[in-house]
């Protein structure tokens, strides 16, 4: 028997037969870092490593119950959240995750699939902002998520720029916004840390050739699970980030579409 307990961190996120993305990269990433991973189903996909094909939301109760009674037993360090699948579940994670104000919440924001497939309606949108982001410590959507979720359509007739996406999620109750640039048509990832006091940390990384497949599960978990350690928020968003970088260096194409990334490159 070790003497050592690893620090759990609790991911709610949906599977993914794949393994690249979703819970199972969460699983693998957190498990990397040295975390003990607890894993809540959200909702089932059925996908390749080309694109969604068709989800299942879970049952609410069903999500609730999984992650009560790992909750009840397991002190949990840090809190992930990916794929939601349906507005019941916001509703029922905010519930679950507001009994634990003090274990930061890391939130990415799963819009859609690489490929474009949808895996959010608009009313699940709004119901992530107005439940979960005032319970959030840090969301890490890329660009095209950022407007997404910024966006007014009552009264912006164009995307806001990044930094006022980021100015409106600080606004709707989230600690921490990481905006990363994998989206973005610039040479270099440029990826941009902001507070309440703007902005707080730009870092650049090469862009690696290739499409992969799970790049976002990836960083949000690892920042979760390095957070969970210890660590405080901007050294966990710098070296969540070299984490990732590495994956995805090391990342094979196991099938005919995306990369995935090897998050035991070490
Ligand atoms: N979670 C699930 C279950 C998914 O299927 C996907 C993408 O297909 C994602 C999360 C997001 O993946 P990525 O990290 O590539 O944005």
């Amino acid at each position: 028997m070790s003497p050592f307990t690893p620090h759990a961190v609790l991911t709610f996120a949906g599977t993914d037969p794949t393994c690249g993305a979703g819970l199972q990269a969460d699983v693998l990433t957190l498990a990397s870092l040295g975390c003990h991973p607890l894993a809540v189903v959200t909702a089932i996909t059925v996908q390749d490593s080309v694109g969604v094909e068709d989800y299942l939301p879970l049952d609410p109760e069903w999500i609730v119950d999984q992650a009560r009674s790992v909750l009840e037993d397991i002190p949990v360090a840090a809190f992930k959240i990916g794929m939601l699948g349906s507005v019941e579940a916001v509703m029922a994670i905010a519930e679950v995750v507001s009994d634990y104000p003090d274990v930061p919440l890391v939130l990415d924001p799963v819009l859609a699939s690489g490929r474009g497939d949808e895996l959010a309606t608009e009313t699940l949108i709004d119901a992530m902002k107005d439940m979960l982001l005032p319970q959030t410590t840090l969301i890490t959507p890329n660009g095209l998520e950022a407007r997404r979720l910024a966006m007014d359509e009552g009264v912006d007739s164009e995307a806001p720029d990044l930094e006022e996406c980021a100015e409106r999620l600080l606004d709707m109750g989230c600690e921490y916004v990481l905006i990363t640039g994998t989206e973005e048509q610039s040479p270099a990832v440029s990826n941009r840390l902001y507070g309440t006091e703007g902005l707080i940390q730009t870092l650049n990384w090469e862009r690696l050739p290739g499409s992969y497949h799970g790049s976002g599960c990836t960083l949000a978990s690892a920042i979760a699970g390095l957070m969970a350690q210890g660590a405080d928020l901007l050294e966990a968003v710098k070296r969540a980030q070299e984490f990732t970088y590495q994956s995805l260096q090391a990342a094979y194409r196991p099938g005919m579409g995306q990369h995935i990334p090897d998050r035991f490159y070490w």
